[in-house]
């Protein structure tokens, strides 16, 4: 039975790099029936430690649907049977095996002080040579008293290992070091906790990023003198900024996933994002739902090779997905974001503008600027039209006489012909006998409707109007435009 964890330290905000290595350990446990997916928080670096952070992780894992089986949940308890799941609280687990391996003569106490371990960087660097703590390995370290660095006592020698995404892989003794294990504050470091954890919790698969790669020698080395079998490993390439060829970072414009939320997008289009970083089924198809990315994953198609965050891409996805969710459901999405007229409309009137303008939201945060004018009568704005490519070349008395024919011709409609078919029909009357181009006659009629930059198609719009508020709107534009 797969287990998978996630592992985030709650230092911060949560960008979607992690939050991409989250969604890959999570799909690989639900592909396979039974697995599990494991939430651990790995808080030992107090000095890093950030108010709120967990609850952010907490908050944005729910959203996405990234439902974990094990570890702290929003309500303050925990579930699973391998807790806690706080690292700092799991100092006795830490304290046991360190103790394991202080008696099998694998780990000591380190008796130098900050200054004296500089000294040997230092020396190192003078000698141009690289620094190794087992370099300096006392001979007779003190008894640990908890006070002190506890270090692993590695074994320098050349290991090799199977990746699931980077494939096979090497390290040499050079990378072997005696890093430290327990810190002076009692606290032990990631290079260590993490291992005990995987080993206590029964991880069987660690999908983390590249950037450990690096220490696996002294981690399997580690897991050597511990007499435990390491886990299979999975290393996430990096996530490439938009421009550049540098991982991905804050400065880039790399927001949290809840800042992605708040700003209108849909938590399938961030899954889809997310998972096409990286991953593909083998196919040209671009657009996947949850439940077939978790038919479809698997390790075996995680490219070695640095994704690219492509931003553009993502509100692609968005518009796409925005389209596809089930009316009620989006309707229901939608609630926060109405504009300030929208917010007091009727539910069933909203339900209908939603549905014609969703089309050209590209995220739900658009939706002020695409409905408000169904809610409220817009101001007019001649200024718009007179920047618009094809209609300022046409002098404002043509413009006015084109409206005017549009209102002759519209008021003529009766009420219970005022359909979506006679409308279409009249306007393309409307078309040959003014003998104009639909660039310009539809988009006059459009701007005089909905003083907006973009609007659902005319007959559309023109029934959630209705005929008397289309004709007053049409007649507003003219008197202004005088
Ligand atoms: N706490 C580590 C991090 O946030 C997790 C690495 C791992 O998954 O092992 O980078």
């Amino acid at each position: 039975m797969i287990r998978t964890r996630f592992a985030p330290s709650p230092t911060g905000y949560i960008h979607v790099g992690n939050i991409r290595t989250a969604l890959f350990a999570y799909l690989l446990s639900r592909h396979d029936e039974g697995g599990s997916f494991i939430l651990r928080i790995e808080d030992t670096d107090q000095k890093r430690f950030v108010d709120g952070a967990e609850r952010a992780v907490l908050e944005t894992l729910q959203w996405l649907g990234l439902d974990w089986d094990e570890g702290p949940q929003l309500s303050g308890a925990e579930i699973g049977d391998f807790g806690p799941y706080h690292q700092t609280e799991r100092r006795e687990y830490y304290q046991r095996w360190a103790e394991k391996l202080i008696a099998a003569g694998r780990a000591y106490a380190d008796p130098y002080t900050p200054e004296e371990i500089q000294g040997f960087r230092d020396e190192a660097a003078r000698n141009k040579k690289a620094f190794r703590y087992r370099d300096h390995r006392p001979n007779n370290p003190p008894e640990w008293n908890g006070t002190q660095p506890l270090r692993f006592k590695s074994e320098p020698k050349d290991y090799s290992w199977h990746d699931e995404i980077m494939g096979d892989s090497a390290g040499g003794r050079d990378a072997v070091d005696d890093f430290i294990l327990i810190k002076s504050d009692g606290l032990p470091t990631y290079n260590f906790a993490h291992i005990i954890d995987d080993i206590e919790m029964k991880i069987t698969h660690v999908i983390r990023g590249q950037e450990f790669i690096a220490s696996m020698p002294n981690y399997l080395s580690l897991y050597e003198a511990l007499g435990e079998a390491p886990p299979i490993y999975a290393h996430m390439p990096h996530i490439l900024n938009e421009t550049g060829n540098k991982k991905l970072g804050k400065r880039d414009g790399a927001k949290s996933v809840n800042e992605y939320r708040a700003g209108g997008y849909l938590r399938e289009a961030m899954l889809n994002f997310l998972a096409s970083m990286g991953w593909n089924d083998g196919t040209e198809q671009e657009i996947f739902s949850p439940t077939e990315l978790v038919e479809k994953f698997t390790l075996s198609r995680v490219g070695r090779s640095s994704a690219r965050f492509d931003e553009k891409r993502l509100l692609w996805l968005n518009g796409q997905w925005i389209k596809r969710i089930e009316l009620d459901d989006l309707s229901e999405r939608a609630a926060d974001f109405w504009g300030e007229m929208g917010q007091k409309a009727d539910p069933d009137y909203k339900k209908e503008v939603l549905s014609i303008v969703r089309d050209r939201l590209k995220t739900l945060a658009d939706l002020p600027l695409l409905s408000e004018y169904f809610f409220s009568t817009p101001k007019v704005d001649w200024p718009m039209i007179d920047s618009d490519k094809q209609l300022k070349k046409l002098p404002r008395a043509d413009q006015i006489s084109l409206l005017k024919s549009a209102v002759e011709k519209l008021s003529k409609i009766s009420l219970t012909d005022w359909t979506s078919e006679n409308l279409q029909g009249k306007l393309n009357e409307l078309l040959s006998l003014t003998d104009s181009k639909p660039a310009v006659l539809f988009s006059l009629i459009r701007f005089a409707l909905t003083w907006a930059p973009f609007s659902p198609s005319l007959p559309e719009t023109m029934i959630l109007l209705g005929p008397d508020e289309t004709l007053a709107r049409l007649q507003s534009a003219i008197v202004a435009g005088k």
